[in-house]
């Protein structure tokens, strides 16, 4: 019985190793965030295969199901729309049951947004934090707060139109010459890779509409002072 989880392309539909092509043709089963985004995915390889819904609405209560299907079946895979499964996507409590039950479990490597958005940044690569998609409302003030004191380089996943605000927000704790990295639409036709301070970064993106799948990488506050001194 194993889990494979399978990265699957953020954008160029190339980004896809020609092992993760093999195990989604040779397993018995796919588990699917969306099975239309994986089916066209699947279609675009040549790959027939049966995909069945597993996403973060149906994640907790079909979990005892999903677990009897792999204990009858085998050998399953889990994509998530794009990008590693379980990186801010459905995955975890599904790999944690799987272990519970002595399932193996497989991550292939492969694409994801966060490691070319870092180290597109030009910011240190040795060591950082990723902490997700940031809090909507409650508790985002005291987590970017949390964010500007750590010393690494500081990432997080962010939606188009919450960027502005929160660069905004982010002028307080950070400062305004706080150098960071805004990753936009990697991988894809319009990619794009701002490199500035906060403040730029503001003055940047309050001129345009701001569109497409966002990573925000951040120097770390204590290494800037460092370089300044
Ligand atoms: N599992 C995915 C991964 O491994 O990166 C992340 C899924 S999460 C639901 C979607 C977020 O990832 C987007 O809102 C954006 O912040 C980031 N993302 C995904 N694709 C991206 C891309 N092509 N360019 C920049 N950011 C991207």
């Amino acid at each position: 019985m194993k889990l494979y989880l399978i990265p699957t392309p953020i954008g160029n539909l190339e980004d896809i190793t020609l092992r993760a092509l093999r195990v989604l043709k040779e397993v018995d089963m796919v588990f699917c965030e969306d099975t239309r985004t994986t089916g066209n995915l699947l279609r675009h390889y040549g790959i027939e295969q049966k995909c069945y819904p597993y996403h973060i609405h149906n994640e907790h209560q079909t979990l005892e199901k999903t677990i009897a299907m792999i204990k009858s079946v085998g050998s399953v895979a889990l994509t998530s729309d794009a990008g590693t499964p379980a990186i801010s996507d459905p995955g975890f409590l599904l790999v944690r049951e799987c272990l519970k039950e002595g399932i193996e479990v497989e991550c292939l490597p492969g694409a994801t947004a966060l490691i070319p958005a870092l180290v597109n940044s030009g910011l240190p690569c040795d060591s950082f934090y990723f902490h997700g998609f940031l809090p909507h409302k409650k508790g985002k003030e005291s987590t970017l707060k949390k964010l500007a004191e750590m010393d690494c380089t500081v990432m997080f996943y962010e939606s188009p139109y919450r960027l502005l605000k929160t660069l905004e927000m982010m002028m307080e704790p950070f400062g305004s010459d706080r150098r960071l990295s805004v990753a936009r639409e990697l991988t894809k036709i319009h990619e794009e890779n701002f490199r500035g301070t906060i403040s730029e970064a503001i003055q940047y993106f309050s001129q345009k509409t701001v569109k497409g799948e966002i990573v925000v990488v951040v120097e770390n506050g204590e290494r800037r002072e460092e370089n300044n001194s």
